[in-house]
């Protein structure tokens, strides 16, 4: 497996919508397997293809407890089927906005359907922070980042604060 480069925001490459992928083949399959190291290592709890320069709807996610069983997640192609009127907010951040946090509000229960790694259809019935993964992922795969839910005082603010790390320079 190999470890990729997680892009940073603010990136053209995280602003496209990406093509659904035809079939989970052994190449998809390998780019979910690198796709959930990248995760484990940053570490993250969730991770889309975009995110590494890949505009597929790949998605990973592994919400389980530090201590507790790994429980990943590889899905291509994920679409909710249903969503419930309650909604949960939960502090968010994200791998390519690092150092960022803001409250987000989402449905609190979905249901997801998606291609697994070995390419068969699955339903998966999710609620809270593993919900909110979810979606937050999904979001990825049209561009969309979860500043893009707050206002755009607070999203300017947190934008202009990345791109002012990127262009420092780091001596010594
Ligand atoms: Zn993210």
């Amino acid at each position: 497996m190999t470890k990729l480069d997680i892009i940073i925001a603010p990136d053209p490459r995280l602003k496209i919508k990406c093509k659904p992928v035809a079939k989970v083949d052994s190449k998809v399959a390998r780019l979910m397997d690198n796709m959930l190291e990248t995760m484990y290592a940053a570490p993250g709890i969730g991770l889309a293809a975009p995110q590494v320069g890949v505009a597929q709807r790949v998605i990973v996610l592994d919400v389980a407890k530090e201590g507790d069983r790994a429980s990943p997640y590889a899905m291509a192609n994920p679409e909710l089927i249903w969503v419930s009127d309650e909604d949960a907010t939960y502090n968010e951040g994200c791998l390519s906005l690092p150092d960022h946090y803001a409250d987000v509000v989402r449905p609190k229960t979905i249901r997801v359907r998606y291609l697994d790694r070995e390419n068969e259809i699955r339903e998966l019935d999710a609620e809270g922070l593993l919900a909110t993964c979810i979606q937050h992922e999904m979001d990825h795969l049209d561009g969309i980042l979860f500043v893009d839910h707050l206002t755009a005082l607070k999203r300017n603010i947190i934008l202009r604060k990345l791109l002012k790390a990127k262009k420092s320079v780091v001596v010594g």
